[in-house]
């Protein structure tokens, strides 16, 4: 029997089991399809919390720290598991064609004194990137932001686990919750029970079946985000940081392709890019870099992210039930909180006192939205 039963190989599950493996902890990791299958392969891997957790006192402190994770533990996970997940501390260029887009950057620069932004004219921005659109005023750059490369951080994560010891078994869908009055006592899954001490669940934009393995009314409130991405053959000299528009995100890859990102659509489980979408963010991408639309299309896709109501993600205990953590919600950020969120399953796990901020993470605050144990 495992102390711990990590159910889900996105990136959230991985990173978990790999932190839970370094604590010295047996642990089982279960995935339906295979490590990286849906959104954390599909993700640009930005590291952005400047842009995508600015304002949320919690969200902004948990993601900075998990942003000075990344060297150290893309170095650890390379060594682990031979697997690069190319970590680039790049910086992000992000850019203002709008008066309001403008206003905004530079309010920005002024409530995040501690992350080192700078606001460049129009003509210093256009010396970083000559390639730039006509319509743009200036830009805010943001020297400590970079990116990882999604699905291979994902893999890195799961390979570095099964070294220490962790045991991934891929194609093995969990289907239900074993359980001892209000305790859980591991999961019955497509191939059988799996007895554990504890189970981590981290299935993403699924995160709500759980109420029906619990046999309750109520479930997580995750639903699923469809973001659509697109990848292009990338501008020569290619491009030296990320690019943020108003409305898109280019970002170079190390194999000289540049992702150009994201839809947010509210389609269901639906997890294949529309026409609408691919258009949009081609428009949005040449108004931005006007050289992009010379540039040769490989290929979109698309992945669901697991959106929450108040943006924020629901990591602790799931009320009423023993023995059993949640991990999900991570919306748009789920590579970049990755390592901090981590460290707190680690740390629930282990029986530390976890900081002041997860208590603004925990699933509880959503009440009757969470599920609880079947009596
Ligand atoms: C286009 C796009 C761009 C993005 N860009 C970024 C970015 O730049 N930076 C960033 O930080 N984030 C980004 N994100 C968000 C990020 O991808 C997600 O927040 C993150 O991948 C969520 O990880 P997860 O592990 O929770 O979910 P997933 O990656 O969806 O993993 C959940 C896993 O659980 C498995 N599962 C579900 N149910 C079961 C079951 N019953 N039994 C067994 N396994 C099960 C699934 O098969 C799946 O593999 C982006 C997302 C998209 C779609």
């Amino acid at each position: 029997m495992a102390d711990v039963l990590v159910v889900g190989g996105g990136v959230v599950g991985c990173a978990a089991a790999f932190a839970l493996a370094r604590e010295g902890l047996s642990v089982s990791l279960l995935e339906r399809d295979a490590p990286a299958a849906h959104a954390s392969g599909v993700a640009a891997g930005m590291l952005l919390p400047t842009s995508e957790a600015r304002g949320r006192g919690p969200l902004l402190r948990f993601a900075l720290r998990s942003l000075a994770l990344f060297p150290e533990l893309c170095a650890e996970l390379r060594e682990l598991s031979g697997i690069d997940p190319e970590y680039e501390a790049c910086g992000a260029l992000h850019v203002a064609t709008s008066e309001v887009g403008e206003a905004a950057l530079r309010r920005r620069a002024a409530d995040l004194p501690e992350c080192e932004l700078e606001w460049l004219t129009q003509e210093a921005a256009r010396r970083a990137e000559p390639g730039l659109a006509p319509a743009l005023r200036g830009a805010l750059w943001s020297p400590r932001e970079g990116h990882v490369h999604g699905e291979r951080l994902t893999r890195a994560y799961a390979g570095a686990a099964v070294q220490l010891g962790a045991r991934l078994e891929t194609g093995v869908a969990v289907r239900g919750l074993l359980t001892r009055g209000e305790r859980v006592t591991g999961a019955l899954t497509s191939a059988g029970e799996r007895p554990a001490g504890l189970v981590v669940v981290c299935t993403g934009a699924w995160a709500g079946e759980l109420a029906g393995w619990l046999g309750a009314a109520c479930r997580p409130p995750v639903e699923p985000v469809r973001g659509a991405i697109l990848s292009l053959e990338g501008p020569r000299p290619p491009l030296a940081s990320i690019l943020c528009g108003e409305d898109v995100y280019l970002v170079p890859r190390r194999d000289g392709s540049c992702l150009v990102g994201a839809t947010q659509e509210r389609a269901g489980f639906d997890a294949r890019p529309s026409a609408g979408g691919v258009e949009a963010l081609l428009r949005a991408g040449a108004a931005l870099l006007p050289e992009l639309a010379a540039c040769a299309f490989l290929g979109a896709r698309a992945g669901l992210r697991p959106g929450s109501p108040d943006g924020l993600p629901l990591i602790g205990a799931v009320p009423g039930a023993r023995g059993l953590l949640l991990a999900a919600g991570h919306f748009r950020n789920g590579v970049l909180l990755s390592p901090e969120t981590a460290r707190l399953i680690a740390d629930l796990a282990t029986g530390k006192e976890p900081g002041e901020e997860a208590r603004a993470f925990a699933p509880e605050r959503f009440g009757a939205g969470a599920p609880s144990a079947r009596a």
